[in-house]
């Protein structure tokens, strides 16, 4: 099978993103010129350019295309930045990403999930990009601070330990709520006079677990 999808369903899936309201010219490229249907599981390949979140191994998921575009555009990333994503699952975010920052590190507590994000992240060329086998919850002191932070995975509520990670004027995105249920996508902005935290919208995320995942 091809690796890239056919003209019309790549046009539809670009308009689709304009018409729900992405407007960052440099997030539209991004998501046009990341293959999505590298990311998914071979039998979902027909279903790559749709609008939906499909399932990946370890019964996790590759989110949907309008929360990823979405959630990236609400960083303001600049081409500067340095990035953390927790949650790497496919990969598919963090390429996306990868386009838009000057170093993004990733963590995944799913070893399958990290070594195959790795390798196709390789393959696109995304060399700025570092996946990690580890907890979003426990990250290593000498990963340092970054500019932006995005959770890709539903939190009961944001650590202390993460928006200290945040640089000043820096911004973390996460899925905020109940596990197993609808969760609000959560901006917080590290500013002068503390942090600026602003509800954006609703969205279904699988949840963040502590520790490494083990794994059959
Ligand atoms: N951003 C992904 C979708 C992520 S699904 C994509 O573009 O495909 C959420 C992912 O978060 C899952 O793979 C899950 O294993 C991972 N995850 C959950 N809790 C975590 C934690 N504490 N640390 C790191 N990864 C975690």
């Amino acid at each position: 099978m091809p690796a890239t999808a056919k003209p019309p369903e790549k046009m539809m899936f670009q308009l689709s993103l304009r018409r729900r309201g992405i407007s960052d010219q440099a997030v539209l490229r991004a998501m046009e010129e990341i293959p999505r249907d590298i990311f998914v599981e071979p039998a979902d390949r027909a279903d790559a350019y749709r609008d939906s979140a499909l399932g990946i191994a370890c019964g996790q998921t590759i989110s949907q295309p309008f929360v990823v575009a979405y959630m990236t555009e609400q960083l303001q990333l600049q081409k500067h930045h340095r990035v953390l994503e927790i949650g790497t699952g496919s990969g598919y975010q963090a390429a996306i990403l990868s386009r838009l920052c000057s170093h993004l590190l990733t963590i995944e507590r799913f070893r399958t999930l990290a070594d195959s994000a790795r390798a196709r992240l390789k393959k696109l060329g995304c060399d700025n990009v570092e996946v990690m086998l580890g907890d979003g919850f426990d990250i290593p002191a000498s990963a340092g601070n970054f500019d932006r932070i995005i959770v890709t995975a539903a939190m009961e509520k944001i650590p202390d330990a993460l928006t200290q990670r945040l640089e000043p004027g820096g911004i973390l995105i996460a899925p905020v709520g109940p596990h197993q249920s609808v969760q609000t996508l959560i901006r917080v902005i590290r500013t002068d006079a503390g942090l600026d935290r602003k509800g954006l919208v609703d969205v279904r995320f699988v949840p963040a677990l502590p520790g490494i995942a083990r794994e059959l």
